[in-house]
């Protein structure tokens, strides 16, 4: 059972007379993050992620896996240290060396802190080489941590030295199997970002250090945003600014074009033959031939979009979650320990708990079980959190029939026992829709467009 007592959960108070210094702080969905104990700062650009955040973590990475493996993409971990060689073959090392973390061994031999991971898995292909066209198409992704040595980090999670991306690696006989995998693999990205339920637009962008030939980045729009997006009025183009340079009209339809601000959460990238040629990655084609496999790279940056979608979709004061990514559903809040309303308010606790457990997962609840603190700090801290269904057990559950408060979205009334229940039925209904949700052909793309703010 999840009790707040119990987490580990350091909230930052700021006494009210406080003078506030200027800081480093500098977005929402960061100064949100570490006052509600969700991050902390270890100090040297990177974060600790505590358990509240750790939980929505989790969800996405679960969610990223079920659009992951309805593309029949395996998943792998490969190691965080690369060798540099591997990336001197390629010619990568040069282009970013500022960025790159690079580490010696006991041997004097040289390593990555992988920023990515296309020279490792390429070579791992390599080794495994010749595979045989049987086996293609081969879709390969991690989740795990990335490091990149930004020269200003910011935002927390937005732009920290170390952060977690979902990585796929595609492998095709040819250029026009691979166009086929990047379009299959494009329409799970959309599959997945509208799940989340915060505007976003896919761009054409520049194809950059990465190399190939076609690339789109998926951006969160949001006028805090650090890349600049430039969208047709007219129709679905949209371009990044590196992509775009200078255009002011449509290069589809000469449609003007209008500029919008955008958090990248997603690229994609066409890679074709630009790893596996230098490092020999090959398959044998039906006539018994070794051939270069034709590529394509996919990456979301996890820990980013969650702070992303925080900083969307939440207010000032208070968190606001993707439905699916909030740590938590419902929060349960009872009376103060030596209030008259006590015994009444924990047994109806027990009862409410019990009966949620049959409507919802045990571990979407959570009881703010610190009775020691008054109903209204322990309520506005919930709200500040954004639990999304939120029940106190005060006062009126003395009379007839007991009432309860309930909040969602932040809104409360007082309601019957049936009430609380048919209520968290409808969200956890309204959860299961939106993850059964399927992409609907060709309307998907305006409806995106249609996010925009
Ligand atoms: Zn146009």
């Amino acid at each position: 059972m999840n009790r707040t007592s119990k987490l580990f959960w350091p909230v930052i108070v700021t006494p009210k007379d406080a003078v506030v210094k200027s800081t480093e702080i500098t977005s929402r969905s960061q100064k949100l993050m570490l006052e509600l104990g969700l991050i902390k700062s270890s100090n040297n650009g990177t974060f600790q992620i505590l358990p509240l955040a750790q939980k929505a973590l989790d969800k996405c990475i679960a969610l990223v896996n079920k659009h992951m493996t309805a593309i029949d993409a395996q998943k792998i971990s490969l190691p965080v240290l690369t060798s540099s060689g591997l990336w001197k073959k390629t010619g990568r090392l040069d282009q970013g060396v500022g960025e790159f973390y690079l580490v010696k061994d006991r041997h004097g031999k040289e390593h990555l802190l992988s920023p990515t991971h296309e020279e490792a898995v390429t070579s791992m292909l390599a080794s495994a080489a010749p595979i045989s066209y049987k086996q293609l198409p081969l879709r390969l992704y991690q989740i795990g941590p990335k490091f990149r040595d930004e020269l200003k980090t910011r935002f927390g999670l937005l732009r920290a030295k170390e952060f977690i991306m979902k990585d796929l690696y595609t492998f095709d006989r040819n250029l026009e199997e691979a166009q086929k995998t990047y379009e299959e693999v494009s329409e799970a990205y959309l599959s997945f970002f509208k799940k989340l339920d915060v505007p976003f637009v896919k761009v054409v962008a520049s194809t950059g250090i990465m190399g190939g030939s076609v690339s789109h980045e998926y951006h969160f729009v949001s006028r805090t945003g650090e890349d600049r997006i430039f969208q047709c009025e007219a129709c679905t183009y949209s371009s990044n600014e590196e992509a775009s340079g200078e255009i002011r009209k449509c290069p589809k339809c000469q449609s003007s074009i209008e500029e919008t601000r955008g958090i990248e959460i997603g690229h994609t990238f066409l890679l074709q033959d630009k790893y596996s040629k230098p490092l020999g990655a090959t398959f044998l084609q039906a006539n018994g031939k070794p051939q270069n496999l034709s590529m394509g790279c996919y990456g979301i940056g996890i820990s980013r979009l969650l702070a992303a979608s925080l900083e969307v979709k939440s207010t000032e004061n208070e968190l606001r979650w993707p439905k699916l990514l909030a740590p938590f559903d419902v929060c349960i809040i009872s009376a103060k320990e030596g209030s008259k309303e006590q015994n009444a308010s924990y047994s109806y606790e027990e009862e409410l708990f019990n009966k949620l457990t049959k409507i919802c997962d045990q571990d979407d609840i959570i009881l703010d079980d610190r009775r020691h603190l008054t109903i209204g700090k322990r309520l506005m801290e919930s709200k500040r959190m954004g639990y999304p269904v939120i029940v106190v057990i005060g006062s009126k559950i003395l009379q007839s029939p007991p009432l309860v408060e309930l909040y969602i979205d932040g809104q409360g009334r007082d309601v019957e026992l049936n009430e609380v229940l048919r209520e968290v039925n409808a969200y956890v209904m309204s959860k299961t829709q939106l993850m059964n949700e399927e992409n609907s052909g060709d309307s998907n793309f305006n409806r995106i467009l249609s996010y925009k703010q």
